[in-house]
């Protein structure tokens, strides 16, 4: 288990947690804890789908690691890292999966 995946399912289940506590408050007519309630779950929601992406990338790469110490030629991933998608090119993390020769920040 990743450190995102752990982040993802303590988001998703907060998020589940808030939006029974919204619900009850909208069945009590509270509306102004509800809506923050509801606002709390989006922000949650969110959390947990970006840690989702960041586990499964983090789980590509390792393959992709694995494949190539294994002596295979892999392919690159798209994006080749998370630190080109940032920086749109201008430069590459350490754990970039494309070749030298493709970099767009070595000049
Ligand atoms: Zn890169």
């Amino acid at each position: 288990m990743t450190r995102h995946l752990l982040r993802q399912y303590t988001a998703a289940l907060g998020a589940l947690a808030l939006a029974a506590a919204g619900a009850v408050c909208i069945w009590r007519g509270q509306l102004g804890p509800a809506a923050m309630a509801g606002l709390t779950v989006l922000c949650l929601t969110d959390i947990a789908l970006r840690a989702g992406r960041r586990h499964q990338r983090l789980l590509e790469e390792h393959e992709w690691a694995r494949r190539r110490g294994a002596g295979e030629n892999p392919a690159p991933l798209w994006p080749c890292c998370l630190l080109a998608s940032s920086s749109r090119g201008r430069a590459h993390s350490h754990r970039c999966t494309a070749p030298p020769l493709h970099r767009t920040d070595k000049e």
